[in-house]
């Protein structure tokens, strides 16, 4: 039987696992997100050494921080591509791994990847449109509709809608360095260290940070349910490890919908419809094993 194998490729941290669901995963290496061809190099050496143990590697997926280049027919596919990260931008992650390991590679955005996590063994099981949003160091969020995940014309980047910003109550300028105050810039663990100048997890359950972030969160999702009109909402990310955030961030959503979408799960059960990821924190990285097997035709 073949394994695959799957990259986390964060931001801040890198995650490779060898295997092929969440029942079955046989190896994993972290490391932080260094200079690319050290994250390459230290991917690649995994992967052909697990490989070796385990009968040899089917497929890799890589589901990556962007903006990135998913569409396979492109001259940049499997590119990060504009990002502010140092030493990162315009950077080819798939083909160098695709090359050195002989296999298909498989390449989306760390949140389409974990949408697909979700749908096959997590949160959103028999559903064919959902959304994933992440609250980390940034916000984005990916989404299934119809059975496909969504590109377009490149992918989404639900992190980068407006919310409403009264200056009164939060006088926070934002921090995103493209718009200033939308959603990422406003509610990304980032932004509330930098508004209350103290790290997210360490502000109690209690402190008024997390009404607020829960309003911008809510003002963010709202969109994404009238227009993509999903079955589910997951919440991933460190952020979201605040569990005390789901009922804030539903009683907002419920407040701001204000009854107009006449289905039941909204009215009557947002416990329901704007859930934890059931993978939990290993949605990244299961996401991208199952990015692997649809690169091999497995799924
Ligand atoms: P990344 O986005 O880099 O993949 P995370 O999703 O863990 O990683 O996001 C990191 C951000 O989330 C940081 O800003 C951190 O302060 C915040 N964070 C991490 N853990 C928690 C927690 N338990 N509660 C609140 N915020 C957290
Ligand atoms: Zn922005």
């Amino acid at each position: 039987m073949s394994v695959y194998g799957g990259i986390e490729a964060g931001g801040t941290k890198f995650v490779c696992a060898l295997g092929t669901g969440p029942d079955d995963l046989r190896e994993e290496l972290r490391f932080p997100t260094t200079a690319p061809e050290e994250c390459i190099g230290k991917s690649v050496a995994f992967f052909r050494e697990a490989a070796a143990k385990h009968g040899g590697l089917a497929a890799v997926g890589i589901a990556s921080f962007g903006p990135l280049d998913p569409a396979p027919a492109s001259p940049t596919f499997g590119h990060i591509t504009t990002t502010p990260k140092p030493g990162w931008a315009h950077t080819d992650l798939a083909g160098p791994i695709a090359r050195a390991l002989g296999v298909p590679v498989g390449f989306d955005t760390d949140v389409n990847g974990a949408a697909l996590g979700e749908f096959r063994w997590g949160a959103a099981q028999g559903m064919d449109t959902f959304v994933y949003i992440t609250v980390g160091t940034g916000i984005g969020g990916g989404a299934m509709v119809n059975g496909g995940l969504v590109h377009g014309l490149m992918h989404p980047e639900m992190g980068h809608v407006f919310p409403p910003h009264d200056r009164t109550e939060d006088p926070f300028e934002g921090l995103c360095p493209y718009h200033r105050d939308c959603l990422e810039g406003l509610a990304s663990g980032p932004a509330i260290e930098r508004r209350w100048g103290a790290r997210a997890e360490t502000l109690s359950p209690e402190h008024p940070a997390w009404d607020l972030e829960a309003k911008y969160l809510a003002h963010g999702i709202v969109p994404q349910i009238y227009i993509l009109s999903p079955q589910r909402v997951i919440l991933g990310g460190g952020v979201m490890d605040q569990a005390h955030l789901f009922p804030k961030v539903r009683r907002h959503v419920g407040e701001i919908l204000n009854g107009y979408i006449q289905a039941r799960v909204l009215l009557e059960d947002l416990d329901s419809y704007i859930v934890p990821p059931g993978l939990g924190n290993r949605a990244g990285v299961l996401g991208a094993v199952a990015l692997a097997q649809r690169a091999a035709g497995a799924d």
